[in-house]
């Protein structure tokens, strides 16, 4: 006997037992819920004043002729500063949303060759700015079914990465493929790469092998994490490989749409 109770998943001999055993989980997971409800408010309530912090910054600073250059450098770093807390609250507000299932997840047929060209166009300004080759290897095109939205931001979330942690004269490439009866989609860059010790962290929310530059890039730390999140809740798998000062390999893998049976009425799964 299995029972899934919000991604926990409880064995049971009998049902006695299993009552019992998510009896006991009940004010637990009520906890979490109330932790996750609070993060996604104060990340929610975070945004507004961030906004208002940047605006007065912006108008002080259009008074920069007659300002010390010292003082004009100081308020760029406020809005710079604000910059960086917004994407963070959008993040964190992303991620505890996907956490407590409240993100709506669209049921759309995508297909990966728009979804790879599409992200690779959005990329490009900043791939040539670094100096960065980004290619896609064409295939037959391969549908999956999902929520368009977050999937593109799933791949702009991974091309990023494999962009920023590039050198220049680096290569990223885009490859789609069906896998063992799976959609196949994967991200090969010729980056810096990441050391053995610090692949198993990686799925820990704000960990970044180099802090530094990863702030300098713009990065938050909550970026995989996000698309980790988006892809299982597409009922998929993402994992990285990757050789220090060789490259990472980011795959994804996502059933197909044809491997999708309709919903039925009394379909038990949830995520
Ligand atoms: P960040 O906002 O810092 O980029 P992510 O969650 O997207 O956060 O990634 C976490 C960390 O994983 C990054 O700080 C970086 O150290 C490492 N990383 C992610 N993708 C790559 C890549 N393609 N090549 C090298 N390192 C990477």
């Amino acid at each position: 006997l299995l029972l899934t109770v919000g991604g926990v998943t409880l064995f049971g001999a009998g049902l006695g037992g299993l009552f019992l055993a998510s009896r006991a989980l009940l004010p637990a997971r009520l906890a979490f819920t109330r932790q996750q409800r609070f993060i996604a408010d104060a990340s929610h309530e975070l945004r507004t004043p961030l906004t208002l912090m940047r605006a007065d910054a912006e108008v002080l600073l259009r008074g920069r002729k007659q300002m010390e250059e010292d003082d004009a450098a100081l308020l760029e770093d406020i809005i710079s500063e604000a910059n960086h807390m917004s994407v963070l609250a959008t993040n964190m507000l992303m991620l505890a949303r996907l956490d407590a299932g409240a993100q709506h997840l669209e049921q759309e047929v995508v297909s990966l060759d728009t979804l790879t060209l599409q992200g690779v166009q959005r990329v490009s300004a900043f791939a040539t700015q670094k100096g960065i080759i980004v290619q896609r290897e064409h295939t037959d095109d391969i549908f999956v079914i999902g929520d368009p939205m977050q999937l593109e931001q799933t791949m702009l979330i991974i091309l990023d990465n494999a962009i920023k942690y590039n050198r220049s004269g680096g290569q990223v490439t885009v490859r789609t493929a069906v896998d063992h009866g799976q959609a196949r989609l994967e991200v090969v860059d010729t980056g810096i790469g990441i050391g053995a010790e610090h692949l198993s962290h990686l799925g820990e929310r704000f960990y970044r092998v180099d802090k530094a530059r990863s702030r300098e890039a713009g990065g938050t730390g909550l970026g995989l994490s996000i698309a980790q999140r988006i892809i299982a809740v597409h009922n998929g798998t993402l994992t990285l490989n990757s050789a220090l000062n060789q490259g990472t390999t980011v795959t994804i893998l996502l059933p197909l749409a044809h491997s999708i049976p309709a919903q039925s009425e009394n379909s038990t799964s949830k995520n």
